[in-house]
C-alpha cells in the first residue's frame, strides 16, 4: 500500500483535480490524503477571527463568497445528476453549520470546528468525483481513526488499530480518500495537526499502514536548495536523508510541515515529494541513505524570539542551566537554538504563549533581555561542520548583524540567528556563496 498526499493547489481547481485523478489511478491500491482547496483554510481562519471580534456581517459575507466558489466548482466538476445534488446538499449543510458556528461564537472549540471544514469539503467532493468517473473509491473519515494524545502527539496505537480495521472492512476499493490535518483530541473533540499538518497526516498514516512509500504531491518539483519565494535560481534536491529533511522541515522549509519526517524516519518509510503539475519530474526522495558531504540546502524560520539570560553568579555556578531549563520545561516551551558565555545564555523560542510567565520566573535569579522578530537561517547537509568551505561563509555575511550561531550541535545543521528584516538578504548572500561561484 502507498499513501499519496495532495496539497491545497493540487485540489485547488477542477483542472487540477483531473490531474490528481490521472496520477492516482494506476491500478494500485492506495490511501489518498487531501488538504483543503487552496485558500479555504486561510479564509476560514479569517472568518473565525471576524466572528470572535463580533464582526458577524463581515464573517457571513466572507462565508457567502466562499460558498459561491464551491458552487462554481461543483458546476464544473459534475454533470447534472443525483450525485451532484447529493454533493451540493452536503456542501450546503457544511456552510449552514459554519453560519451557525459564527453566529453563536461561544464554544471553546470554535476555531477547531471552523477550520476543519475545508478538508471535509474537499474530500467529500473529490470522492464523489472519482466515483462519478467509475473509480473504485471510498471515503475513510479521518475522525474515525486519527487521534492525538494529551500532549498533542499522534496516538499511534489507536490510529493503527482503527485505520487497519477500516481498510480491511472495505476490500473492494482501490482508492481510500481521507482528510489530512483534522483529528480528534484525547477527549474525542475535534482538533487538528496545526497549519500545514496534512503532510504530517500522510506520514502518520503511512507508518500505521506500514506503507511502501509516502508521496507528497505539491505545486513544486521537490525540496529546493533554498526558499524559492525569496531566492532566484533555486533547484530541486534529488535525495535527502531523513535527518537532513527533518532539519529542513523543522527550520522552515515550508514545503514540509515540521513534524512530517518523524513517523517516516521511525518506520523507515521513504517519502517522495512530487509536483502534481509536472508528474514526470523526479522530485525529491527522502530515505535513510546517507548523502554526499556538504551543504545541501538553506532554509529560514521566522517569528523567532531570542532571550538573553544574564546572571553575575553564573560564573562557576553549577545548576544555573538546570534552573533555566526547568522553567522552559514547566511551561512546555521548546528551545531551538542556544549559546552560552561565562555570564549569560541566549536561547530562542518560537512559541511565545508563556513568555511573560517564563520571564517572571527567570527574573528571580537573572536579568532578561528579549529580542523579537528574529529569523533562524539554517544550513543543512551531511557532515557540513567538517566541510572545507563551511568556515568561510561568515565572511560572506560580514554586513549582516548575526545575533547567535549554533555550530557543531549536529553534523547536519549550522544555524544562525538574524533580524527578520535581514532574512532575505542573508538567504541570498549565502545562496550565491554556497551554490553559486562566488568566493569569499
Ligand atoms: P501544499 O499546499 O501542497 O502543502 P505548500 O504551500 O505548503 O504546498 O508548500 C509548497 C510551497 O513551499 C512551494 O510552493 C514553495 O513556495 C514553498 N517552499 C518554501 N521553501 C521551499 C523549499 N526549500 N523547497 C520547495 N518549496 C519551498
Ligand atoms: N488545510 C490546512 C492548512 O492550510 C492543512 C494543510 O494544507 O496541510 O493549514
Ligand atoms: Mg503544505
Amino acid at each position: 500500500m502507498n499513501v499519496f498526499k495532495f496539497g491545497g493547489t493540487s485540489v485547488g481547481s477542477v483542472a487540477n483535480m483531473h490531474m490528481v485523478k490521472d496520477i492516482i489511478v494506476d491500478g494500485r491500491k492506495k490511501v489518498v490524503v487531501l488538504s483543503a482547496m487552496s485558500g479555504t483554510t486561510n479564509t476560514l481562519v479569517k472568518i473565525h477571527k471576524l466572528s470572535i471580534e463580533n464582526k458577524l456581517d463581515k464573517a457571513l459575507s466572507e462565508l457567502l463568497v466562499l460558498q459561491g466558489h464551491y458552487t462554481t466548482v461543483l458546476d464544473e466538476l459534475f454533470e447534472k445528476s443525483d450525485r451532484k445534488q447529493l454533493v451540493s446538499n452536503y456542501v450546503d449543510s457544511v456552510f449552514q453549520d459554519l453560519r451557525q458556528l459564527v453566529s453563536a461564537p461561544s464554544s471553546s472549540l470554535l476555531y477547531n470546528n471552523i477550520v476543519s471544514k475545508g478538508e471535509l469539503l474537499s474530500s467529500f467532493m473529490f470522492t464523489h468525483f472519482l466515483q462519478s468517473q467509475h473509480v473504485k473509491a471510498c471515503l475513510l473519515p479521518a475522525l474515525d481513526f486519527m487521534r492525538i494524545d494529551k500532549d498533542g502527539e499522534p496516538d499511534n496505537f489507536y490510529i493503527k488499530q482503527n485505520l487497519n480495521r477500516l481498510v480491511k472492512e472495505r476490500v473492494a476499493v482501490d482508492i481510500y480518500i481521507t482528510q489530512g490535518f483534522i483529528c480528534l483530541d484525547n477527549e474525542g473533540e475535534i482538533s487538528n495537526l496545526k497549519r500545514g499538518g496534512s503532510d504530517h497526516s500522510a506520514t502518520i498514516i503511512g507508518a500505521a499502514l506500514d506503507a511502501d512509500e509516502v508521496q507528497i504531491w505539491t505545486d513544486i518539483d521537490g525540496v529546493h536548495n533554498n526558499d524559492p519565494r525569496f531566492v532566484e535560481g533555486t533547484h530541486a534536491i534529488s535525495n535527502l536523508s531523513f535527518d537532513e529533511a527533518a532539519e529542513l522541515a523543522y527550520f522552515g522549509a515550508k514545503i514540509l510541515h515540521p513534524q512530517t519526517v518523524m513517523p517516516a524516519r521511525k518506520a523507515m518509510i521513504p517519502v517522495r515529494l512530487k509536483n502534481t503539475m509536472k508528474p514526470n519530474s523526479y522530485g525529491t526522495l527522502i530515505n535513510q541513505n546517507a548523502s554526499e558531504e556538504g551543504i545541501k540546502a538553506i532554509a529560514a524560520k521566522d517569528a523567532i524570539t531570542a532571550i538573553k539570560i544574564k546572571s553575575a553568579r553564573m560564573l562557576q555556578a553549577h545548576g544555573f542551566l538546570k534552573k533555566v531549563f526547568e522553567i522552559f520545561e514547566k511551561y512546555e516551551t521548546s528551545i531551538d537554538m542556544i549559546t552560552t558565555s561565562e555570564i549569560a545564555i541566549s536561547l530562542t523560542i518560537d512559541d511565545t504563549g508563556s513568555l511573560e510567565a517564563i520571564v517572571v520566573e527567570l527574573e528571580k535569579f537573572s536579568t532578561v533581555e528579549i529580542d523579537e522578530q528574529q529569523s533562524i537561517i539554517c544550513l543543512v547537509g551531511n557532515q557540513i561542520v567538517k566541510h572545507k568551505d563551511t568556515y568561510r561563509f561568515f565572511q560572506v555575511l560580514q554586513d549582516i548583524s548575526i545575533r547567535m550561531i549554533s555550530y557543531g550541535g549536529s553534523n547536519n545543521n549550522i544555524s544562525i540567528l538574524v533580524r527578520s528584516e535581514d532574512k532575505i538578504k542573508t538567504l541570498q548572500l549565502l545562496n550565491s556563496y554556497v551554490f553559486g561561484k562566488v568566493t569569499a
